[in-house]
Formats: C-alpha cells, sequence, structure tokens
C-alpha cells in the first residue's frame, strides 16, 4: 500500500478552508500567522514562499517579519514580544537555524506558549511528554501519526522504531505513539546493527536526511514503513528509503515527496487556528 500524504493534506486543507470560511462568514476575526525570518537564507525563503503559498491556499493570513541576520539577542526578543502581544497574530513560525550569536534557550522559551504552533517552547515540549493532549506537538511529528490514522492503521501494541532522536521529530514522535499504546524503540548513528532491529519492528519511521539509505534489507515483508527524511540527489528531492527496491517488498510505505512533507506544511497552517482557540480575546476583525 502507497502511503500518500497528499489526500492527508488535502483533508486537512479543506478544514482550515471551512473555517476560516465560518470566521468570515460570522464577522469573526481571521486567523493569521506571522513567520519570523532571520536574515536571507535561500532555504528559509524556499520554506516561507511554501508556507505563503498555502496561507493563500487556505485564507489564513500571514505576515513575514525579517530580522537582520547580525540581531543581538535582546533586540531579537523586543521584536517577538511584539509578535506575542499582538492580538491579530495568532500563530508565530520562527525559522531555523537560529545564528549562533543568539541564545536559543532563551528565545524559544519566549515565543508566547499559546502561539507556538511548531511546539519550540519547552515548555510546550514538556507537556508533550507529559501526554497532555492539548498542545501542539511539532508539525512533523504530528504528521507522522496523522498518516498512519488516515490509513487505519492500528497502532496500540505496536511495535515502531523510530531513526530519528531530535527534538523536532524522534523524541516527540516517541511520546505520541506511546500515548496511542504503541511500544516504541528510538535509533541513531550509533545504534549497533540497525537492521536487526528495524527488521522486528511492525512500523519503522526514518528521518536521518540521507538519500536512499535504507534498502529492503532494513525491513520485512510486513514492515510499514514511513521515510521522513528529506535529501537531494541531482536537484529531485530524495527520502531515506530506497523506493524503488522497498515498494514492492514491505506491506505498505510512504513516498518522498509526496509523503510526510505534505501533511507536515498543512499541520503547521490548522495550528493556527487550534492556536487561535487557545487565545482569547482575539480582536483582529476582518
Ligand atoms: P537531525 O537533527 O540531523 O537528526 C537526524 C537524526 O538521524 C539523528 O538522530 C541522527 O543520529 C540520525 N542519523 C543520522 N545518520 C544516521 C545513520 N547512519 N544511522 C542511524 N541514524 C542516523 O535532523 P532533523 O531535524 O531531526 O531532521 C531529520 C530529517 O527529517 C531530515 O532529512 C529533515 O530534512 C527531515 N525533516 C522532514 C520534515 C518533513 O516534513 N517531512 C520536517 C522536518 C525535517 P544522532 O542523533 O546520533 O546524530
Amino acid at each position: 500500500m502507497l502511503l500518500k500524504g497528499n489526500a492527508v493534506s488535502e483533508r486537512i486543507k479543506n478544514g482550515i478552508v471551512n473555517s476560516v470560511k465560518n470566521h468570515w462568514d460570522s464577522d469573526l476575526c481571521i486567523p493569521k500567522l506571522a513567520i519570523i525570518r532571520i536574515g536571507e537564507r535561500a532555504d528559509d525563503i524556499a520554506y516561507e514562499t511554501g508556507i505563503l503559498k498555502n496561507c493563500a491556499k487556505t485564507g489564513i493570513k500571514a505576515e513575514v517579519i525579517v530580522v537582520n541576520n547580525n540581531v543581538s539577542t535582546v533586540d531579537f526578543l523586543k521584536t517577538l514580544n511584539k509578535i506575542n502581544e499582538n492580538k491579530e497574530i495568532h500563530g508565530i513560525l520562527v525559522l531555523r537555524p537560529l545564528p549562533e550569536q543568539l541564545d536559543h534557550d532563551t528565545v524559544n522559551r519566549a515565543i508566547s506558549l499559546e502561539k507556538d504552533i511548531d511546539c519550540m517552547n519547552p515548555l510546550n515540549m514538556e507537556k508533550v511528554f507529559a501526554g497532555n493532549k492539548s498542545v501542539m506537538p511539532p508539525c512533523t511529528a504530528e504528521a507522522v501519526i496523522a498518516l498512519l490514522k488516515h490509513y487505519e492503521i492500528d497502532l496500540p501494541g505496536k511495535k515502531v522504531v523510530i531513526v530519528n532522536r531530535s527534538m523536532v521529530l524522534g523524541k516527540p514522535l516517541a511520546m505520541l505513539f506511546l500515548a496511542e499504546n504503541a511500544t516504541v524503540t528510538i535509533c541513531h548513528s550509533k545504534t549497533k546493527n540497525l537492521f536487526e532491529i528495524t527488521r522486528k519492528a511492525d512500523i519503522v519511521v526514518t528521518g536521518i536526511g540521507r538519500c536512499k539509505f535504507f534498502g529492503k534489507e532494513y525491513f520485512s515483508k510486513e514492515s510499514i514503513v514511513v521515510d521522513a527524511g528529506i535529501d537531494e540527489e541531482n536537484g529531485n528531492l530524495c527520502g531515506d528509503v530506497d523506493f524503488e527496491e522497498t515498494a514492492e517488498y514491505v506491506s505498505a510505505i510512504s513516498p518522498v515527496p509526496g509523503g510526510v512533507g505534505p501533511i507536515t506544511s498543512m499541520i503547521l497552517l490548522s495550528n493556527v487556528i487550534k492556536a487561535m482557540k487557545l487565545q482569547q480575546g482575539c480582536t483582529g476583525k476582518k
């Protein structure tokens, strides 16, 4: 089975469009996203352009705030605090990676808890680890679960192996799987005999960012494979799994592109609406 992300992202998109329409029809304020970009990195601009296109498709309002690459922590916090306090802005995304001179922990902690749509504030992450479902987990982790649920893949009791231990993907995703009563193993670059561990899993999530690293030998015929990795080969997007040799062998697999990526982008926007609901006194009339 091919686990296509586009069907899932389309469903989320339709939910957002309906919600925004209801806001217009009821004369309520329209959800608005603020993207804070530091400097002019091509990667950041490409990511931002993709988000703005999705905002245009869904009706979510967006504003990009660009700050100088040499910004100090104090000045960055002044900008961030203005956006935190702006009642017409409901979700905040700070593009990463942050430049070295910024105090990353201070910046993350300064993002308003209610506007933190990609779970960058450690206090929100703590809630993810505590299994608190009111919080918005990191979008990629949530996208993996949304993909599996869309295809009605049963999670309770399943053996899940995640190959990634970062705070944006592997660690929070492990918590989301635990909340679904799966049994979780996290692997990383120092894991020995990785293929012996992944082969025994019911579900394998890869997120190492190395094109076609995982061949068929890492899986069994029953494996359900979710490829969250993104790399490039000859200018084309490429996942962690060698799709050509694996797709026919395993029981289900998500492609790259067209798998986890498009779901992540839509979850980010649906979080702007969730964030809006967490905030009180929304005054930004349309
Ligand atoms: P990261 O912080 O660099 O994490 C990579 C992880 O992969 C680390 O845990 C690393 O282990 C592990 N790893 C690297 N090489 C390995 C190997 N040979 N064997 C086993 N484990 C290995 O990156 P990230 O921010 O989590 O992102 C990971 C991937 O997800 C990237 O490709 C990124 O582009 C992609 N991503 C996708 C989406 C989406 O929407 N689809 C969104 C965000 C990120 P160590 O901890 O030991 O170094």
